[in-house]
């Protein structure tokens, strides 16, 4: 196997922080945050900060934030506890849902799961071809209770999408909704790295956020519930987290996690300048290949700076993926934190959109040289595919210098 010289995979894990892993190795072996010694204490005391760190950088208070193990559980505990708790109401049949056909996996399979099971009536919006969601046709969607049809007990729809990097715009939404009093749940996990993400200042009433999309490590995560949300919580146990999330505080990746935040918040900006012009000379150098057309929105403000998307004509997704790969190049041709499947990309299909897809993702690590390496990768082994070629012995390969 070669070593990966591009990695251009950040939105499906980005590397922890040096900073991060002192701080996560500093408190992996404390106490129970719950036990009232000397060492629970302390360990309390590093829960709480990370708490306060997390709702500073979400525009939230300290006590919507719920810990989690990661994207996927925040957006289930949301997804789920809202049906759940709407389904308790004294006249309730399903509780009715919106979100939209291009949603993470984290949020289409509970929301589908419960539809399944009669627990909600589920309505799935249709993006635009650009990945994008109407604010319009989740707003037609919305039920208000009349003509004997439940009420919406929810909207989520997500604030970029993890394959395209089209942002949708979320504090239109949210002002809609609230002013109709309808609760909105925003899956924000790619969205922390280089947008302002706000509970406040989007209006909404849910976030799901993950550590190791910005630098913290896997498997811990955020859920903002907004006090006054109608929320069943889905585990049952201790009642840590205002009983919304029971079980003995992962003391070392919750700090790990709050200071990865703080810092990406802290960085962002500069990240996003950076991002955008390396993506931009992503682009430029892919645009030039041809066959190669780039997915998503034209305008740059509409879409992440961290991703660059792509239909490649005329070659076979596995392929493109195995000969990138065989050149040390780590993308993803679709989402790869569903499944590590090589196609069958519910994003592309919901868009329309036809030929090899091929999804780039840039982070706080990435190089000017991986960039070019992916470009020059791509020039040789796009032809070679068309033209019926296999995918080992570029001559690419080994070329580039400074990349990871
Ligand atoms: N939501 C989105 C938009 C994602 O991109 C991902 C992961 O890629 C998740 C949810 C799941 O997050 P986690 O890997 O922390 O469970």
């Amino acid at each position: 196997m070669p070593s990966v010289q591009a990695d251009l995979d950040h939105a499906a894990t980005t590397p922890p922080r040096p900073e991060v892993l002192e701080v996560l190795e500093r408190w992996i072996g404390a106490g129970n945050a719950s036990a009232r010694h000397l060492p629970g204490q302390a360990a309390r005391r590093a829960v709480e900060h990370a708490r306060e760190q997390v709702a500073a950088v979400l525009g939230c208070s300290p006590h919507d934030v719920v810990f989690t193990s990661g994207g996927t559980e925040a957006d289930n505990l949301v997804v789920k506890g809202v049906a759940w708790a709407a389904r308790e109401h004294p006249s309730a049949g399903p509780a009715h849902v919106v979100t939209t056909a291009v949603e993470h996996a984290a949020v289409l399979e509970p929301a589908r799961w419960l539809a399944a099971r009669g627990d909600v009536e589920l309505d799935v919006v249709a993006p635009m071809t650009d990945g994008r969601v109407a604010i319009e046709d989740v707003l037609a969607r919305v039920r208000d209770g009349s003509g004997g049809r439940p009420r919406t007990a929810l909207v989520s729809v997500m604030g970029a999408n993890n394959e395209l990097g089209s942002i949708n715009d979320i504090p239109a939404l949210g002002a809609a909704l609230r002013e109709i009093g309808v609760p909105l749940h925003v899956d924000a996990v790619q969205c922390v790295a280089t947008l302002d993400v706000s509970l406040d200042r989007w209006s909404a009433d849910a976030l799901a956020v993950s550590a190791h999309k910005v630098g913290g490590p896997q498997g811990v995560g955020v859920a903002v519930v907004r006090r006054g949300l109608a929320l069943e919580p889905t585990s049952h146990g201790g009642g840590q987290d205002r009983g919304l999330r029971s079980g003995t505080f992962a003391v070392g990746l919750i700090a790990a996690c709050g200071e990865a935040l703080e810092r990406a918040v802290a960085e962002r900006d500069v990240l996003r300048e950076r991002l955008r012009v390396l993506s931009e000379r992503l682009a430029a150098g892919l645009a030039a290949i041809d066959g190669v057309h780039r997915s998503g929105p034209e305008a740059p403000d509409a879409r992440l700076a961290s991703h660059v998307h792509v239909m490649v004509d005329g070659v076979d997704a596995e392929a493109l993926a195995l000969g990138l790969d065989a050149a040390g190049v780590a993308a993803s041709g679709g989402s790869a934190c569903s499944s590590g499947a090589a196609s069958g990309s519910h994003v592309v299909e919901a868009c329309r959109l036809v030929g090899a897809p091929l999804r780039m993702s840039l982070g706080w690590t990435s190089t000017e040289a991986e960039v070019d390496h992916a470009v020059a990768v791509l020039g040789e082994l796009v032809p070679r595919l068309r033209d019926g070629g296999d995918v080992f012995g570029l001559d690419v390969v080994g070329r580039a210098e400074g990349g990871r």
